[in-house]
């Protein structure tokens, strides 16, 4: 959908490009990113070579910041195999990271484990109910991914995001979400707060 150059500490260390893409399975009632759910939102396309060369004009931010290229959307992991032909052609001293719901296919998360440096993972709430209740889905696929990938990827290269959501999550849900991460093996959690704005058009 975007390519948004140049940011600073917004999404990880460093200078970073963040390359969000259009589609997502869940229907979260606050996204952020409503345009992905939207079929008329403007698209571009690039082949791999055509966005690397876009990132390369920060090549020197990236390096001297260890930034790099961020995948997000939407859900990225919808479209893993072009995240994987750009892994296999940017600079390896950029650094890759990935914003996900991790609502997703296995194959779609094992084929870019070796390519990612930081998974970003936001996991809105741990108990199924309020999960469902929020994203119309229901989450066990989520914490099976968790528990995959905490088999192939080193703790210390994943960052769990829950928010507090208000009318849907409470501060004792967050509790409990954060006790079962951390039962599961990690220790770096980012608790934040989703602000609703009321549009009116
Ligand atoms: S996971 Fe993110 S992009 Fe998808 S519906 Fe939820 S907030 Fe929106």
């Amino acid at each position: 959908m975007s390519i948004s150059r140049l940011r600073m500490a917004t999404d990880g260390p460093g200078v970073s490009t963040l390359v969000t893409f259009w589609g997502c399975p869940l229907q979260c009632e606050y996204c952020a990113n409503w345009m992905c759910h939207d079929a008329l939102t403007h698209r571009e396309s690039y082949t791999p070579e055509q966005l690397v060369a876009i990132l390369r004009q920060d090549d020197i931010y990236f390096k001297m910041t260890g930034g790099g290229i961020v995948f997000g959307g939407g859900e990225p992991l919808l479209q893993a195999k072009f995240i994987h032909d750009v892994c296999k052609i940017i600079d390896p001293l950029w650094k890759k990271r990935i914003e996900t719901s991790l609502y997703a296919e296995w194959d779609e998360i094992e084929l870019l484990i070796d390519d990612i440096d930081e998974w970003f993972i936001d996991i809105k709430d741990m108990n199924a109910q309020i999960y469902k209740s929020y994203t119309g889905k229901d989450n066990s696929i989520v914490i099976e991914n968790i528990k995959k990938i905490l088999t192939r990827v080193p703790e210390e290269r994943i960052l769990i995001r829950i928010p507090y959501i208000p009318n849907v999550n409470t501060s004792n849900d967050i509790i409990k979400s954060i006790a079962i991460i951390k039962r599961m093996g990690i220790s770096r959690i980012d608790q934040f707060e989703y602000v609703k704005f009321d549009i009116k058009l």
